[in-house]
């Protein structure tokens, strides 16, 4: 049964503190007031039947949302990168599933949009590009397509180790996508899958990398494997079988190599995982607050604020959420192309920051609340569960920053002990 809906919290990022910009002001209220009325009161009913948020993303196509990052010109939001990153984050704060799938969705416009803006193309690519994007725009735009983003495939691809395995063989008029996706969420209610696949040659080449919108109904993908994890149970994240999928030559969404030079030149774009968990780092702190003030709706006007104990986790509590919350607004801001050494490494620890910190903050939380706190009629053990598989998301899982941020901290482009 759906929740009530909750009061509408204060903005994770106060415009005037932070100086947002009038659209940041505004995009961050909607996307709070939808989420408090909208989302929160459904996302139980996601979690427990581990089924995708259509309903939401019928809200989020009226409030204008699947086109955020869709340029002015094509009737879109047109917000930018940084925009776009705090509205989500107050999204993550009520429905981590809707926020996670919307940053798949969302992608494929910041993508085909101002990173695309921001990198080298022949006059010809640009032309045609332009053109292309319109059609996918106008879909996005006037007729609520939503996109996924399967690109990772169990292998070293989705890590930028190596070429993806899913190929696209040119054929007549265009292309022939074969492969196998794991964990693509929205899997099954996309209307479109953007696929990261290499260009079918005798060696595959990271260079080759194409970016092709796939629709969900084309012969030849299917949709396969159980989906029963542990969070972010509403992605839905199944795996696809692509099996010659004929696709025309305007299904790309990115001229060849471009998507290969955005992964070298804009690395901030693989940082749009964080708002997600940022979010739900914010609902962990908000949570604990009212539960110990004895105002958490759904539960008795117990209150337990007046323990040293319960005013030292909250304070521990607060520091974490606070540092966390200062390194990613910094990392977010300066997201762009050919990004200094410094804000590579900050990018990098904002990520790990966003994806660990958001977990750390929702086991001090329930510790600090206690047992009552974590039973399944209120939210911190989905949060607890959703905010678990931030970090093992690729390509910057917590490991993986980990060894880059001591790798190029140590060592500049091209440096070796030999
Ligand atoms: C809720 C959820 C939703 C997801 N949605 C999507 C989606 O929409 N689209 C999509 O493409 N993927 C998605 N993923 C997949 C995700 O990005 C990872 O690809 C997936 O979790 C990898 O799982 P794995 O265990 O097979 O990883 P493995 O490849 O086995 O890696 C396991 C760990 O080893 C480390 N590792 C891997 N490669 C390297 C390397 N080259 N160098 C150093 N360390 C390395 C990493 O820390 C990694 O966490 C989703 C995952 C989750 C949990």
């Amino acid at each position: 049964m759906a929740r009530a809906s909750l009061p509408v919290d204060p903005p994770m990022y106060d415009p005037k503190s932070f100086g947002l910009t009038k659209k940041q002001a505004q995009l961050t209220a909607k996307a709070r007031k939808l989420g408090a009325e909208k989302f929160a009161p459904r996302a139980d009913k996601w979690d427990r039947e581990a089924i995708f948020p259509m309903e939401n993303y019928k809200d989020l196509h009226k409030a204008g949302f699947l086109g955020i990052c869709v340029p002015e010109k094509h009737g879109g939001i047109g917000a930018d990168y940084m925009t776009y990153a705090l509205t989500a984050a107050e999204i993550g704060r009520y429905c981590g599933t809707t926020s996670l799938t919307w940053n798949m969705h969302v992608s494929s416009c910041l993508w085909t949009g101002d990173l695309a803006d921001d990198l080298k193309m022949t006059a010809a690519q640009r032309k045609s590009h332009n053109r292309r994007r319109a059609i996918h725009y106008k879909r996005i735009v006037e007729d609520g397509a939503i996109y996924a983003q399967p690109f990772s495939e169990g292998g070293a691809a989705a890590a930028g180790a190596a070429p993806f395995g899913t190929t696209a063989t040119k054929t007549k008029g265009g292309w022939l996508i074969n492969g196998k996706k794991i964990f693509a969420s929205l899997a099954g209610s996309a209307d479109y899958y953007g696929v990261l696949c290499t260009e079918k040659k005798p060696n595959l080449s990271r260079r080759d990398t194409m970016y092709v919108a796939v629709p969900g109904d084309a012969e030849g993908v299917s949709v396969v494997g159980d989906w029963d994890p542990l969070g972010m149970r509403g992605t839905v994240s199944r795996n696809l079988l692509f099996d010659n999928v004929f696709v025309p030559d305007d299904a790309a969404l990115m001229p060849k190599g471009v998507y290969f030079l955005a992964a070298t030149r804009w690395p901030h774009m693989f940082l749009t995982l964080t708002p997600t968990y940022m979010g739900i780092a914010q609902a962990a702190y908000d949570f604990t607050v009212k539960y110990l003030r004895g105002e958490a709706p759904n539960t008795p006007p117990v209150k337990r604020r007046m323990y040293p104990t319960k005013q030292h986790a909250i304070a521990e509590m607060h520091m974490k959420l606070e540092q966390t919350k200062a390194i990613w607004f910094q990392a977010i801001r300066e997201a762009g192309p050919n990004p200094t050494k410094e804000q590579i490494l900050r990018a990098y620890t904002a990520q790990y920051s966003a994806m660990e910190n958001a977990n750390e903050l929702c086991r001090l939380a329930i510790r600090t609340c206690g047992g009552q706190s974590m039973l399944k009629s209120l939210p911190l053990e989905r949060l607890y569960r959703d905010s678990r598989c931030g970090s093992l998301m690729l390509p910057w899982t917590a490991e993986i920053c980990v060894d880059r941020l001591g790798r190029e901290a140590l060592y500049n482009p091209g440096e070796s002990d030999e």
